[in-house]
Parts: C-alpha cells; sequence; structure tokens
C-alpha cells in the first residue's frame, strides 16, 4: 500500500510517499512559491531535482507531484492508481477531534469553523484537502492533526486563568501543536523503556520547539498553547512573555494588536534576541566567536527548555526518561549538554561522549548510572501520518 502523504502550507506543499507498511519513501519534495512563481526540489531513487516551474495555485503543484512521482527518469509509480489514500497534516483540530478522521463535507465544515484559531494554516490544510479531491476523487483523504494527540490533557492543565465563559464561548484554552512528533518520540521511549506506566518528557527542538509532559502514552501537558506562539523560545518566536509586554509594545511602538503578534511570532525568538539569525547553528558559531549577545541567546532558549523539563518532572512526580527530537534536538549536543547539565539532582546523567554520537538511529545518551534515560529519537511525522491513513482506509 502506498500513502502520498501532504502538508500544505499558504505558499507551499511538502509531500512524501511512502509504504506504512515498512515505512519505505518512495519520493519526498517540496513545492515553494506556489503563486508567486514556483520551485520544486523533488528526490526520489537517491537523486536530488531541484527545478523552477509555475505553479499557479496548490492544484498545479500537486499536479506536478503527481506527474513527477508517475513519469520521466526518476518515477517511482506507473500510474496514480498505485496511490491507495491521502493522508493531509492539519495543524488545528480544535476540541473536535482527538484522533485522526477520514475526511469527508462534515469533517471539512469543522475545519472551516476552527479558521480563527488557525488562520494562517487551516485554510491551506483545507485547500489541500479539496484539491486532491477534485485531482483523484476515488481516492480516500484522511486528516491527521496537529492537536489531537494533546485532547487527553486536564482540564486543569488546558484551561487559562481567564473567565470561564471565554473557554466555553470562544474556545480560549490551551491545545498544543507538535502532536505527531510528540506522539511518534513518545511511544519510540515507551518501547526503548519497556515499561507500560512510563513517564516521559519529549522535547521537540526545531524552529518552532514544544516540550510535551506525557504519561502512559498520554499527552498531560504541553507548552504551545491556543496557538504556536506559547511555550519555549524558537527561531522567530517568542514563546512565553508577560501579557503586559503587549499593550505596552503597541503603545511604544505603534503597532496595532495583529502586528504585535506577527512581531511575537515573526521576529523574536532566537532572531530578535541575537539579531543574528533564526538558526541556531550561526548563533552557536558567532559564540564560539565570542559574541555575548550570541551567549545569552543561547542561554535562554537552554533555561527555559529546563524550566519546563522541571515543571514538568513534578507534574508527572518523577521522570523516567527525557527524549530529544527534530532539528536541534536531534544535531545539536551543545544545547542537550546545556539543558541536561545541572539536572543531577533529579537523577539525569548525561555520557559526554555518547552525547557527541551522530547518527539517525534511536540512542541513549545517559551514563550507565543515571537513574532517568535521555534519550535522542529522530522524528517522524510523515510515517504517523502515513500509518494513522493505512489504519484508517484499511478497517
Ligand atoms: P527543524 O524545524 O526540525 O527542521 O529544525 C531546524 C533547526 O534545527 C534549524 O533552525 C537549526 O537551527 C537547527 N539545527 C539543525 N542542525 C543543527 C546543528 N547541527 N546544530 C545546531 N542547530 C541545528
Amino acid at each position: 500500500m502506498l500513502v502520498l502523504v501532504l502538508n500544505s502550507g499558504s505558499s507551499s506543499l511538502k509531500y512524501q510517499l511512502m509504504n506504512p507498511e515498512t515505512a519505505e519513501v518512495k519520493a519526498t519534495g517540496l513545492c515553494e512559491r506556489i503563486g508567486i512563481d514556483g520551485r520544486l526540489v523533488h528526490e526520489a531513487n537517491e537523486h536530488k531535482i531541484k527545478k523552477d516551474i509555475n505553479m499557479p495555485t496548490h492544484k498545479e503543484a500537486i499536479e506536478i507531484v503527481l506527474d513527477f512521482l508517475t513519469n520521466g527518469e526518476d518515477k517511482v509509480i506507473d500510474s496514480i492508481d498505485e496511490i491507495q489514500a491521502i493522508g493531509h497534516r492539519v495543524v488545528h483540530g480544535g476540541e473536535f477531534f482527538n484522533q485522526s478522521v477520514i475526511v469527508d463535507d462534515e469533517v471539512i465544515a469543522k475545519l472551516e469553523s476552527l479558521i480563527p484559531l488557525a488562520p494562517l494554516h487551516n485554510p491551506a490544510n483545507i485547500m489541500g484537502m479539496k484539491i486532491a479531491q477534485e485531482i483523484m476523487p476515488t481516492k480516500p483523504n484522511v486528516a491527521v492533526f496537529d492537536t489531537a494527540f494533546h485532547q487527553t490533557m486536564p482540564a486543569s492543565n488546558y484551561m487559562y486563568a481567564v473567565p470561564y465563559e471565554d473557554y466555553k464561548e470562544h474556545g480560549v484554552r490551551k491545545y498544543g501543536f507538535h502532536g505527531t512528533s510528540h506522539y511518534y518520540v513518545s511511544n519510540e521511549a515507551k518501547k526503548m523503556l519497556n515499561k507500560e506506566d512510563s513517564k516521559v518528557i519529549v522535547c521537540h527542538l526545531g524552529n518552532g520547539s514544544s516540550v510535551c509532559a506525557v504519561r502512559d502514552g498520554k499527552s498531560i501537558d504541553t507548552s504551545m498553547g491556543l496557538t504556536p506562539l506559547e511555550g519555549l523560545v524558537m527561531g522567530t518566536r517568542s514563546g512565553d512573555i508577560d501579557a503586559g509586554v503587549l499593550s505596552y509594545l503597541m503603545d511604544k511602538k505603534g503597532m496595532t494588536a495583529e502586528e504585535t503578534v506577527n512581531y511575537l511570532n515573526k521576529k523574536s525568538g532566537l532572531l530578535g534576541v541575537s539579531g543574528i539569525s533564526s538558526d541556531l547553528r550561526e548563533i552557536i558559531e558567532a559564540c564560539e566567536n565570542g559574541d555575548e549577545r550570541a551567549a545569552t541567546t543561547i542561554d535562554m532558549k537552554c533555561n527555559r527548555i529546563k524550566k519546563y523539563i522541571c515543571s514538568y518532572a513534578g507534574m508527572l512526580e518523577g521522570v523516567d526518561a527525557i527524549c530529544f527530537t527534530a532539528g536541534i534536538g536531534e544535531n545539536a549536543d551543545l544545547i542537550r549538554e546545556k539543558v541536561c547539565n545541572g539536572l543531577e539532582f533529579m537523577g539525569v546523567e548525561l555520557d559526554e561522549d555518547k552525547n557527541k554520537v551522530r547518527n539517525d538511529e534511536n540512542r541513549e545518551i545517559n551514563t550507565n548510572s543515571s537513574k532517568t534515560k535521555i534519550y535522542v529519537i529522530p522524528t517522524n511525522e510523515e510515517y504517523v501520518i502515513a500509518n494513522d491513513t493505512y489504519k484508517l482506509v484499511k478497517a
């Protein structure tokens, strides 16, 4: 069985053709600058192609992808018939969805009603589904949500301390994101621990970053909130901030509410504090060259992660494993070291040599005497999407 995994953004489309039974990836790629001009990066048969191709809308982008999959020297299938289903990454499922679902008109209507909660993401996700239905009308589509895994959070963790009617009338609560990644990594950790009643903290550290407390395979708290702005210091997002800063900045800089939220989402975080880049690699390099602001930025990033780990360890009443994943979590040994150092009081002992090893495997990087395991687990969100799609379509 082959599943086409689609992640539709406002001007981009990430895709992967995968066999969920074997986790074999047949092809992967990215369409960018859709509606502007169009650029394709396509990888198949260990061959990477980069091409400028006109993509006025997502429809042409999907058609181009299907053409690359079925034609030319790098084709991986003979016809679209070999694709059994399409799995869509959907950012916001609100309180409607606590698991993946087969897409129908009712699902689309619910996702449309959630647009005010995810105005940048849900419209693009819905568009991807509608176009897939139009181009491949006989294929089932499945929606896999970033929020679904966190629907197990208790009200005491997902509520904000604002008047209750704001939750009831306007859905103001914490939803959490990166759910497919937190699910995948915590599940891998559970297997590595070989323990049913596990207490796991997952640090998904990429350009967007979040931490999740997982008890017995269920999310009980996570650092992102109503939107992905809350929590850790990210590439361009501030993470946690005194809400009073918003009105203060609006006043001082003459910005509207929307401009201020945009400022906290796009101009803040690592980029804003360092003044260098949102890419941590460049900040680490500057720090090594003696840039003090870069050093402070790195410490801010690590201290915030540490704060969440300690708070979640308290909530879980102990922790069996701390897991690192995504671009920074999987690759930046310096960050893992800075986060883990000082946590020996809670049984966390990092092995410096194991921490420096680089590969694509799940690995344990704690000392033999460490009470708490420290794992690096490469995330695989596409696999979760393909596998959920497979399970729903097969049923
Ligand atoms: P992601 O969003 O998961 O693709 O992660 C992207 C981020 O990972 C980039 O912004 C980089 O800052 C970071 N990253 C990737 N490799 C490294 C590395 N070797 N050291 C530090 N940061 C890295």
